[in-house]
């Protein structure tokens, strides 16, 4: 119950924020959306960014993780969160010519480390992260998130760790019943 009370908090720190809007919208897909997600925004407020890493932490601790690592720029305010909460270092991956690469910080080796995210949505960018650490003989042992849009799909060697999942229909502009209503259509993040 408790839980529950939570994800409500934090569905509405998400709306108050604009970090998830409700309406019609062109998404950079080109399809149609009755919903946008903007979690940059969320954490645009340290105290939220505060409250949804507690939350993380909170389901994380029992993994007994000795560091938390991120995927550049999505997970790395969240993941700083989460590791803070645990008294864990924090250390992100940025890519470079399209691959993920610690460029910043020294690879571990024999550790046990958690992977954070923003969103996942293919899992793709997290994926490569726990990857990468795991190459030098650390164990990847758990994967956390805000939000999980990739209703299952997102194939990680454990089960992934969400404060909400979360999952919006898109249209394209023909089958779009938000156009056949005649409501107009927003650009988000054009205003
Ligand atoms: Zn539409």
């Amino acid at each position: 119950m408790q839980e529950e009370i939570k994800v409500t908090q934090l569905v509405s720190m998400m709306k108050e924020t604009g970090a998830l809007l409700e309406g019609h919208f062109r998404l950079t897909s080109g399809l149609h959306s009755g919903h946008y997600m903007q979690c940059a925004l969320l954490l645009s407020v340290p105290r939220y960014a505060e409250f949804a890493g507690g939350m993380l932490a909170e389901i994380l601790a029992p993994l007994n993780a000795e560091a938390v690592f991120a995927p550049a720029l999505g997970g790395v305010i969240i993941g700083h969160e989460v590791a803070r909460h645990l008294g864990l270092p924090f250390f992100f991956a940025e890519r470079e010519n399209g691959a993920m690469k610690l460029r910043r910080f020294p690879k571990p080796s024999g550790i046990r480390f958690l992977v954070i995210e923003d969103v996942i949505t293919t899992g793709g960018s997290a994926m490569e992260v726990g990857k990468l650490i795991s190459e030098t003989g650390s164990s990847w042992v758990g994967t956390g998130c805000i939000v999980d849009r990739s209703s299952g799909k997102a194939a990680f060697p454990h089960p992934l760790h969400s404060l909400w999942q979360a999952s919006f229909p898109n249209f394209t502009e023909e089958d779009c019943p938000l156009c056949r209503e005649g409501k107009p259509i927003e650009k988000p993040g054009s205003r």
